[in-house]
C-alpha cells in the first residue's frame, strides 16, 4: 500500500545526478553556460570514487616526448579490441589535448617536468608509432590525479554557481508518456523527505558497480544505481560482460596499487623470481593492456608459481626505484602498501592479485552522451532528455578492454561533451512540461516495499550471496558452464529479493535502507554482467572464453544489449559496432590481431 508522501518539487534547466569527477565536469560547463543546474549526490562530492583515482589523465600532449592524438586513437581501439565505437574513441582522444588544457587552468596541481610542463608517465598500453615503443602520456599529480581533478571541479562549480543537493539518494527517472525523461524522484537522507526534480536534461553520472563483486577496488558507493536506473523504465544496459580485472590489487584487501607504479619502473616476478612478462608481451612486458597482464597472473597462479603458503599471488617489486622516487611520484601507494599489505615498499616487494577495477559497459550514449534506446529501425535512436557519463555510461570509447588513464580522460570529455551539446539543446529558463499525474507512484511503492520489507533475509547476506556467484561465476576466466551455473545462481540471489528484512523502518539516515536500494540496483547490473557474458561466444579484451579462446569478428564484432521486463527477466539483443570515424581526419582502424 503506498505511503501519503509529501513531495517537494524543484524546477531546473538541467538536473545533473552524481558528483564525481563526470558529473561535476558536466555541471561546470552546464552552470558556465548560464544553465540553472542542479547537482545531486549520494555522498559529500569529493568523496566520490573519482576521489581514488591514482595513477593519470591520457591525453598526447607531447611534454616528455612525441606524441600524437592519432597514436593515442590507435592504442584505445587496440586496446579495446575493436569493440569500441571509434567515432566516440576519435572524439575522445582529439578533444583529450583541450580538454587537460582546460583542467590545468581551472586549477588542477599536476606534477611539472623540469621546464615547467605538465608531468606525463608510462602506462600499460601508451605506445608511440601505432604500437611500437612505450610513450609516456598519462598526466600526473603525484599519484594522486583523481583527488586534483575532483577537488578542482568542485571549487568551480561553487563558483559558477552550481546548486548541490548532497545526501540526496536519487530512486528513479521520471519518464513523460512520449518516452521523454522529464526528472528524477529522490529521497533525503537527512530529514527523509521526498523530492522531485524536473529538467530539460537528466544527466546521469552514477560511476560504475564495481560493488557487484567480492573483491574489488571499488568505493562501496559504487553500486551501478544510474544502470538500475535506465533498466528498470526499459532501456537497455550494454556490453556489460566486459569487467576489467586490474592486475595489481593488494592480495587481502582489493586496494589499488596504480599501474603508474609498474610506469615508473616496477614489475611482476612469480615465486621462482622470474619476470614473466617477458614471455607473454614481449614487447610491452608489465605494460602490456591490463586484460593481458591479469590473464598472465592468473595462468601462473594456476600452474602453481604462485608465491605464499597458497601459492595464490604474485609480487610487485618497486623496491629498486629507490626512496627517492617512492617519495616524489609514488607517495600514495607506498602508504597504501604500508597500511594494506604491511609492506615497506623501498625495501620489499608487495603482494598483489587480479582484482574486479571498472565495468566498460554501461548505460548505451553516442559520442554527445545522449543515451541511445536502440529500436529494429534505428541503432541509434536517441532517449530524449536523457544523458549519461562516465563509467556508469558505454559511449563505446573502452569496448571490451579499458586502457588506464581514458576513464578520467571519458568523464572529463563527456562531461564536457554533455555540457556542449545541453547548450545546443536547451535555452535557459524555457518552460518545462508538467510531469503526468501519478508519475512517482510506480517509483514510491518499489521504496515502500523495501521499506517495509518483513522476510527471512539481512541485506548484507543476500548481497553477500551476489558477490560470490559474481567472484566465482564471471571471473578472468569463464567456460560456458560455469556461465550456465552463473545465470541460475543469480536467478536464485534475485528471488531473494523478495524475502528480503529490514530492520529499520525510518525515513532518516535509514542506511539500511540505503543499502536494499543499492543491492537492487547492483542485482540488475550482475544480470546483465552474467547473461550478456553467457551470451558472448568468443574471447575479447577483458572476456576470456575458454571453450571459444579466440576473437570471431564476422559473429561478435557487436554490442551486447540486456533488456529488463517489469519482473526483471532478461532478453538479450545486439547492435552493430560503430565501423567509421567521426571525421575524415582519420580513417577506420581495421580489425588486426593484438599482440604488446
Ligand atoms: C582505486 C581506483 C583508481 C583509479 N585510477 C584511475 C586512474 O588513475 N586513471 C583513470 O583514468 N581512471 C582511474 N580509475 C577509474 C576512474 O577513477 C573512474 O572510472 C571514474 O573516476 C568514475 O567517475 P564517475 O564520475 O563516472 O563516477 P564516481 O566518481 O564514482 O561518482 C559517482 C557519483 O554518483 C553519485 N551517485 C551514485 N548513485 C547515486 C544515487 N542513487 N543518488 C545520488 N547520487 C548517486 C555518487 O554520490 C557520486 O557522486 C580508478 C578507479 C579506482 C576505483
Amino acid at each position: 500500500m503506498l505511503n501519503a508522501y509529501e513531495i517537494v518539487d524543484h524546477k531546473y534547466d538541467i538536473v545533473v545526478v552524481g558528483a564525481g569527477g563526470g558529473g561535476l565536469r558536466a555541471t561546470l560547463g552546464m552552470a558556465a553556460a548560464g544553465l540553472k543546474t542542479a547537482c545531486i549526490s549520494k555522498v559529500f562530492p569529493t568523496r566520490s570514487h573519482t576521489v581514488a583515482a591514482q595513477g593519470g589523465i591520457g591525453a598526447a600532449l607531447g611534454n616528455m616526448a612525441e606524441d600524437h592524438w592519432e597514436w593515442h586513437m590507435y592504442d584505445t581501439v587496440k586496446g579495446a579490441d575493436w569493440l569500441g565505437d571509434q567515432d566516440a574513441i576519435e572524439y575522445m582522444c582529439r578533444e583529450a589535448v583541450p580538454s587537460v588544457v582546460e583542467l590545468e587552468h581551472f586549477g588542477v596541481p599536476f606534477s611539472r617536468t623540469d621546464e615547467g610542463k605538465i608531468y606525463q608517465r608510462p602506462f600499460g598500453g601508451h605506445m608511440r608509432n601505432y604500437g611500437e615503443a612505450p610513450v609516456q602520456r598519462a598526466c600526473a599529480a603525484a599519484d594522486r590525479t583523481g583527488h586534483a581533478i575532483l577537488h578542482t571541479l568542485y571549487q568551480q562549480c561553487l563558483k559558477n554557481e552550481a546548486e548541490f543537493y548532497i545526501e540526496y539518494f536519487v530512486l528513479d527517472l521520471i519518464m513523460g508518456v512520449d518516452g521523454t525523461c522529464e526528472g528524477v524522484i529522490t529521497w533525503n537522507l537527512e530529514d527523509g523527505s521526498i523530492h522531485v526534480f524536473r529538467g530539460h536534461q537528466v544527466v546521469l553520472a552514477t560511476g560504475g558497480y564495481g560493488r557487484s563483486y567480492f573483491s574489488a577496488t571499488s568505493a562501496h558507493t559504487c553500486t551501478g544505481d544510474g544502470n538500475g536506473m535506465v533498466a528498470r523504465v526499459g532501456i537497455p544496459l550494454q556490453d556489460h560482460e566486459f569487467v576489467q580485472f586490474h592486475p595489481t590489487g593488494i592480495y587481502g584487501s582489493g586496494c589499488l596499487i596504480t599501474e603508474g607504479a609498474r610506469g615508473e619502473g616496477g614489475y611482476l616476478t612469480n615465486c621462482e623470481g622470474e619476470r614473466f612478462m617477458e614471455r607473454y608481451a614481449p614487447t610491452a612486458k608489465d605494460l602490456a593492456s591490463r586484460d593481458v597482464v591479469s590473464r598472465a597472473m592468473t595462468i601462473e597462479i594456476r600452474e602453481g608459481r604462485g608465491y605464499g603458503a597458497d601459492a595464490d599471488h604474485i609480487q610487485l617489486h618497486l623496491e629498486h626505484l629507490g626512496e627517492e622516487i617512492l617519495r616524489q611520484r609514488l607517495p600514495g601507494i607506498t602508504e597504501t602498501a604500508r597500511i594494506f599489505a604491511g609492506v615497506d615498499a623501498s625495501k620489499e616487494p608487495c603482494p598483489v592479485i587480479p582484482t574486479v577495477h571498472y565495468n566498460m559497459g554501461g548505460i548505451p550514449t553516442n559520442h554527445m552522451a545522449e543515451v541511445l534506446r536502440p529500436t529494429s529501425d534505428n541503432p541509434d535512436a536517441i532517449v530524449p532528455g536523457l544523458m549519461a557519463i562516465g563509467e556508469c555510461a558505454c559511449a563505446s570509447v573502452h569496448g571490451a578492454n579499458r586502457l588506464g588513464t581514458n576513464s578520467l580522460l571519458d568523464i572529463v570529455v563527456f562531461g564536457r561533451a554533455a555540457a556542449i551539446r545541453a547548450r545546443e539543446l536547451i535555452e535557459p529558463g524555457t518552460p518545462l512540461r508538467p510531469f503526468r499525474k501519478g508519475c512517482a507512484d510506480e517509483s514510491l511503492s518499489r521504496f515502500d516495499r523495501l521499506r517495509f520489507a518483513g522476510g527471512a533475509i539481512s541485506t548484507a547476506r543476500l548481497r553477500e550471496r551476489m558477490q560470490r556467484t559474481m567472484q566465482a561465476n564471471a571471473a578472468v576466466f569463464r567456460t560456458s558452464e560455469v556461465l550456465k551455473e552463473g545465470c541460475k545462481l543469480i536467478e536464485e540471489v534475485w528471488s531473494g529479493l523478495s524475502d528480503i528484512n529490514l530492520s529499520d523502518r525510518s525515513m532518516i539516515w535509514n542506511s539500511d535502507l540505503v543499502e536494499a536500494l543499492e543491492l537492487e540496483n547492483l542485482m540488475l547490473c550482475s544480470k546483465a554482467t552474467m547473461y550478456s557474458a553467457e551470451g558472448r561466444r568468443e574471447s575479447r579484451g577483458a572476456h576470456a572464453h575458454e571453450d571459444f579462446p579466440d576473437r570471431d569478428d564476422k559473429a561478435w564484432m557487436k554490442h551486447s544489449l540486456v533488456w529488463f521486463d517489469e519482473k526483471g527477466d532478461v532478453t538479450l539483443d545486439y547492435r552493430p559496432v560503430h565501423a567509421w570515424t567521426l571525421t575524415d581526419e582519420v580513417e577506420y582502424i581495421k580489425p588486426q590481431e593484438r599482440v604488446y
